[in-house]
């Protein structure tokens, strides 16, 4: 058995998992591999432990995540009572989506996000971990439960996409042993990085191309727009920035870079990505999102125009050298 992860911190959930029956497990709209991830990983190894497990994303799981084993059981709706109600990945329930009544309390919520506001009666909330992944692998651990390879694989894909493949700022020690652990129970690193990082549509790479053309760099802060016209020239099928925004975060120059994706509900999706040395965190709570010092959203009401304007002007400020310099010096404590 694994010495890698804190056991300690799941001991509060293991009664919870071991008496449920029926367990509801939900993470986020526009779901990334992480929330794929500890959903299927986690919904997988509680069918194997022999429970009833409903596995639910309001926008269902994208065509490129598919490939996972168990991702096809997910669905979009709730559909049969449960006993316990789970959710993986967010800082807060309006990132669910609308698949349980307003008001509604999850009874477990197991996250990574420093903005978590602690919604649920029992809350795992570990910012150190670099994937909800990680955190679900040291659940499983402390049930004692010997999950499948599938499981694995799920868990390993969160573990790559969410540190964009091992290079994160936040990387852990621990997030390349609990890999290589993966990897010896069977888990197909190469085939897994490939398929959920190293490829994407050629119509994702048309959207692209509408973003970059378009693209501004003002002051060490770069930014740009994929609209609802570029998603329809482009035939792109997700809500999503297709992952552009990483390829910004590249480019030379530029501390902090922001996309702007217009939705069909009149809202637009805003994602910051900033360099070591800012957090774009509190900037996104603010604007009722979340997210991690390096890697933040929310999705706002407004036109295009409008949320470019307010979201322009309230990220320059940050780019204050003097701030800066004092999260730095915090960093290095
Ligand atoms: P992205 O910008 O790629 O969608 O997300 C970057 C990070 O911010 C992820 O960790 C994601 O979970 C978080 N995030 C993105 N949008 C929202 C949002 O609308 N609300 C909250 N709470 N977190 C968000
Ligand atoms: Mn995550």
């Amino acid at each position: 058995m694994s010495q890698i992860v804190n056991k300690a911190e799941f001991q509060p959930a293991v009664p919870l998992f071991q008496s449920a029956q029926r367990v509801l497990l939900a993470s986020h709209i526009r779901p990334d591999g992480d929330a794929i991830g500890s959903l299927v990983g986690m919904g997988l190894a509680l069918q194997e432990a022999g429970k009833q497990v409903q596995m639910v994303l309001a926008d269902g799981v994208p065509s490129k995540l598919r490939f996972l084993p168990g991702s096809e059981q997910v669905r979009t709706r709730v559909k049969d009572a449960f006993d316990l109600f789970c959710v993986l990945d967010c800082s807060d329930m309006e990132r669910v989506g609308e698949i349980v009544p307003a008001g509604t309390v999850p009874d477990v919520n197991i996250d990574h996000h420093r903005t978590n506001l602690n919604f649920a009666r029992l809350n795992l909330v570990d910012v150190q971990a670099v994937s909800t992944t990680e955190l679900v692998y040291g659940l499983l651990q402390a049930l004692g439960w010997e999950p499948s390879l599938d499981v694995y694989s799920a868990l390993l894909t969160g573990l790559i996409t969410d540190t964009i493949g091992f290079r994160t700022s936040n990387m852990t020690a621990a997030a390349l042993r609990l890999a290589a652990e993966l990897v010896d129970a069977g888990a197909d690193l190469p085939g897994l990085y490939q398929k959920a990082l190293g490829s994407r549509s050629f119509q994702a790479a048309r959207f692209w191309g509408a973003g970059l053309s378009g693209l501004q760099l003002e002051d060490r802060l770069v930014w740009t727009t994929l609209t609802l016209a570029d998603r329809q020239a482009a035939n792109y099928n997700g809500r999503d920035d297709a992952d552009l925004v990483n390829l910004l975060s590249s480019i030379e120059n530029a501390d902090i870079a922001i996309i702007f994706v217009e939705q069909p509900d009149g809202r637009v999706k805003v994602s910051w990505r900033a360099q070591p040395g800012f957090d774009v965190s509190e900037l996104a709570l603010k604007f009722g999102g979340g997210g991690h010092a390096a890697a933040a959203g929310a999705d706002i009401k407004g036109s295009l125009e409008e949320v470019q304007g307010l979201i322009l002007a309230a990220t320059r400020p940050l780019l204050d050298n003097t701030q800066r310099e004092d999260l730095i010096s915090q960093e290095r404590g």
